[in-house]
């Protein structure tokens, strides 16, 4: 069955281990590239410019970036890449580009943003991702404050602080523009704010249940019933830490991912799921661990009593429904 996944880190690996070719077709170093996502039948990735602390720089040994030069880099080369290859991949920035490219036997790439800390407390700067750049989902924070608020975090006081001010207008001007909203790696507060403001659906791209896996990074029951409310959606991250209820394990299986699920539809409808492998970002012993593998996951939801129309939802009906009243 044909799939969107809503967030890889792919293309910073690419800039950190292949900088020269930084080829997006074929790659030893990543876990999607444009050959396995075709060979899994794949619809569409959110391709996320997710941006590094300087240890991540550090660790690949690789000098800092300013922000905007590092998002113009792996922009260009998701750009280049799917021009070199557009017998089989476009971009996409609406859902109807989406629909269109799969009509024509084509998958599609969209290009998003993870922390909005880049955005630097300017509207102008977020019309510029949008315009000049074809952004289409920014994940307000990372695990650090930001313009937009504050992160996840063990510390309630930190988990419960809500947008900054500058924060609740840019996420107006997003839903205005035209770009997703996306509250994984938020803080509960902000998360609460997000809901409050947006008078259309917002995403969760990457976060599970805290209800079975409790770690902050996940969102609550009362959270995911809130998103549906709000016609949103959250998609399944593949991490070990964000799936096990031991948050310390380092396996993944397309099993838990089935529990994670049955949990979100009985807590908060089949509308509500999607997927967010997070691959690329992740670690540990991954069953599914490269694009070409969600057939599995496929699997596992047949053996939690999905039917296929609740698959078809989960893997890219709700996300395009979701791009319709957004983008
Ligand atoms: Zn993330």
């Amino acid at each position: 069955m044909k799939y969107i996944d809503m967030h890889c880190d792919t293309l910073m690996v690419l800039l950190f281990q292949d900088r020269d070719q930084m080829n997006l077709y074929e790659s030893p170093h990543t876990m999607v590239d444009l050959k396995r996502m075709r060979k899994g039948g794949q619809m569409a990735q959110f391709f996320a410019a997710f941006l590094p602390q300087p240890s991540t720089y550090e660790h690949f040994g690789v000098e800092m970036l300013d922000d905007d030069v590092y998002i113009n880099t792996l922009h260009d080369a998701l750009v280049r890449n799917v021009a070199e290859h557009n017998d089989i991949i476009e971009m996409a920035y609406n859902a109807d580009d989406i629909l269109r490219n799969d009509a024509a036997g084509k998958m599609s790439a969209i290009f998003t943003i993870e922390d909005g800390r880049s955005v630097n407390g300017s509207l102008e700067k977020l019309k510029h991702y949008h315009d000049d750049l074809g952004v289409r989902a920014i994940s307000l924070t990372w695990n650090f404050r930001n313009c937009f608020g504050s992160p996840n975090s063990k510390d309630p006081a930190v988990m419960n602080e809500g947008l900054t001010e500058f924060g609740k207008d840019a996420v107006r001007y997003m839903q205005e523009l035209g770009i997703l909203v996306d509250v994984s790696h938020l803080s509960e507060g902000g998360f609460w704010d997000v809901a409050d403001i947006c008078t259309k659906p917002f995403v969760a791209t990457h976060s599970n249940c805290r209800n079975l896996s409790p770690h902050q990074r996940n969102l609550s029951d009362d959270q995911l019933k809130k998103l549906a409310d709000c016609g949103g959606i959250t998609g399944i991250n593949f991490a070990p830490a964000f799936l096990n209820s031991d948050i310390t394990r380092m396996d993944s299986t397309a099993e838990l991912m089935a529990v994670h699920a049955r949990h979100m539809a009985d807590v908060a409808g089949i509308d509500v799921i999607a997927l967010g492998s997070d691959l690329d970002g992740i670690r540990g012993d991954l069953e599914v661990g490269s694009s070409d593998r969600f057939g599995l996951i496929e699997d596992a939801l047949k053996r939690h009593g999905f039917t296929s129309d609740e698959i078809e939802k989960i893997f890219w009906k709700n996300a395009i429904r979701v791009m319709k009243e957004t983008l």
